[in-house]
This record gives structure tokens, sequence and C-alpha cells, in this order.
């Protein structure tokens, strides 16, 4: 059953805010309510049970254990929180709807204003997500302490851009070229209190299947829980092999992006190599939301990074991953349109 809260009245001042600063910034008549749904949430000794049998389809070796969420500020993740828990939730902001046919390159937003409309001041957001396109077209992998108070934010993100010297992946630190926590047109984003505390940790090895990690993840939930929505936010490491991603063009195209087809051909493909530390939300089943009901992201230490789809070496690759249900969605600035060509 589904049980929208409508916002508008008590966030209605900060609705005007809620689009960022940028000079650019208009608000429209779009910037729709914030719509919020709680999801079902397994027990988690039940979850891993169910993930364990689920991912045995499309993994070779499987090991799915309920465990301390290790440091997330230690290595590979240097993540600036320590863990995935306390009031886990997810929020779909903006779309595709955004991007295509043509740019609305006044879509921006903040997170510092997105942890107040998930109601997690201060919350720490990982996900995906589209750099502000006024600074620059790329791919963003959000890793953010949102500000508090007595505590300004700490901005870990990456983004990666068509490198125009050479028409390569470029990755970069956010924070290295820019001061604030924007990201533009769209993100799928998990935000928590950044605790330690159980999560469920998943060790695959050797894919036998058609999906990928996180489709088998979603089509597993899915699949044990036909009439509930239930979504997973977390981060893997793809440990071994390679990967397929793309990286949006650092411009727009001219024409509008009608089909699929279309846009694959503006997107630029790449195979990168492992490890890659991949931040991934997913929902089971879409509420009536419009909602984006999976978006992953990727970067590396060694320059490599973008929207990831599948890995590209079965044979060898291995995944570690952790992650937590989410007790609730939040559907953010949700386009009127819905937008078909494909996702970005
Ligand atoms: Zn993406």
């Amino acid at each position: 059953m589904r049980s929208a809260v409508c916002w508008i009245s008590r966030h209605l001042l900060h609705r005007h805010s809620l689009l960022g600063h940028s000079p650019t910034c208009k608000l429209t008549a779009g910037v729709s309510k914030t719509d919020k749904f709680r999801l079902y949430v397994p027990d988690l000794e039940e979850l891993r049970g169910v993930l364990q049998t689920g991912l045995e389809k499309n993994f070779a070796e499987v090991r799915v254990s309920v465990s301390e969420c290790p440091d997330l500020t230690k290595e590979p993740f240097h993540f600036p929180a320590e863990g995935l828990c306390g009031n886990p939730r997810i929020t779909d902001v903006g779309g595709v709807s955004y991007l295509f046919p043509l740019p609305q390159k006044d879509k921006e937003y903040n997170m510092n204003i997105i942890s107040k409309e998930v109601e997690l001041p201060g919350a720490f957001i990982l996900g995906a997500a589209a750099a502000p396109s006024s600074r620059v077209n790329a791919e963003l992998m959000p890793l953010v302490l949102t500000e508090a108070q007595g505590r300004p934010a700490v901005n870990s993100s990456y983004f990666a851009c068509i490198n125009p010297a050479n028409g390569q992946c470029l990755q970069e630190k956010y924070s290295d070229r820019f001061s604030d926590c924007n990201f533009g047109l769209l993100g799928n984003l998990y935000a928590c209190e950044g605790k330690s505390g159980k999560v469920i940790e998943v060790r695959t090895k050797r894919r036998t299947g058609g999906h990928s990690l996180v489709t088998a993840l979603r089509k597993t939930l899915e699949g044990c829980y036909p009439d509930k929505s239930l979504a997973l936010g977390g981060t893997f490491i793809i440990q071994k092999g390679k990967a397929k991603i793309h990286i949006m063009p650092r411009e727009f195209s001219v024409y509008p992006l009608i089909t699929s087809e279309d846009v694959n051909n503006w997107l630029k493909h790449f195979e990168v190599n492992a490890p890659l530390i991949c931040q991934s939300v997913l929902v089971s089943r879409d509420p009536g939301l419009d909602l984006r009901i999976e978006h992953t992201h990727c970067f590396s230490h060694h320059g490599e990074g973008g929207h990831y789809y599948i890995d590209t070496t079965p044979d060898c690759v291995e995944y570690l991953g952790y992650f937590l249900p989410a007790e609730f969605v939040y559907r953010i600035d949700r386009p009127k349109e819905t937008h078909g060509a494909g996702l970005i």
C-alpha cells in the first residue's frame, strides 16, 4: 500500500533553495513535492539467506554473511564516515528526463539540503549522480559527509569526465576543483548516519549468469518479495577483473537524444580495471514513484571511474560488498514526464 507523504507545507521554505545556489538556477513550476515511502526491511539474517540463495544462480562462489561494517575511512575506501549504519534511507533526485531529449542545465542540487530533505541532516551520503553541468559534464561518485551543527561538510566525492587531450577517462577528486557539495540533473543516493554496525557482506567469485552483481541482488529481492518494495544501498569492490563503464561527454548533444541508440552513441564507453570501488543504490520494485531501480558509479585509485554496467571478465571476477536495506525512499524533484531513451 502506498503511503506517500506530502511535505510541501513543512518544507515549503527550503523547497525554494533545493536546487542549490548557482545563479543559473531557477525555481520552476516543475519542482514538485517530495514523496516519502516506507520500504520493507527484512531481518538481516533472513536477508542473508535470501541473497545467498539468489546470488548462487549468478555466481559460482557466493558467501553472504551478516558482519560488522569495516571502517570505511580506511583503505581502499577513504570515505568521510566509518560505516553504512544509522537510519539508512535512499533518495531518487531529479531524473533522466532532465537530461534527455535536451538537458536542463539549471537542475542543480546541494547535498546539505538533500540531507535535510531526507530528514537526516549531517548524513553521510553515497551513490551515483551527475556532476553539476554548470561546472563540468561528468559522472559523479558522491561521497559526502554533509554539514552539521559545528561541523562543515566533508566532500570526498570523485568525478569522471572525458579528457579533452586524449578522449580517455579523466577522474578527479571533486574537492580538488570545487568547494561545494552540488550535483546536477539526477542522483540515486543512500544516506545514513555513517555509523559502524552490522551490514550484509557479500563475497562472490566467477560470474556464471548474465546479470551484474547489482542486477543479481535486485532480481533476487524482486523474486523473493514480489509484493513488497525493498532497497539496498552500499559499496562494493570489484577486486579482480575488468568492468564496462560509460562517461558522459563534456559537451551535451546539440541534437535531441530521442532513442536509446541516440543515447548510447553519445555516451563514451570504456573497459576499466580492478580494483574499482563502486557505490550502488537498488530498488526491488518501484512503488509508483518513477524510481530508477538501480544505479551504480565507481571510482578507483588508478584514475579510472564512471557508470558501472557489469564486469567483462566473468571467469575471474571477484566482488566484495557491504550493503544495508533502506527504511525509506524519498522522491525529490520528480520529473513530470518519464523519458525512456536510456539510463545514464
Ligand atoms: Zn550513472
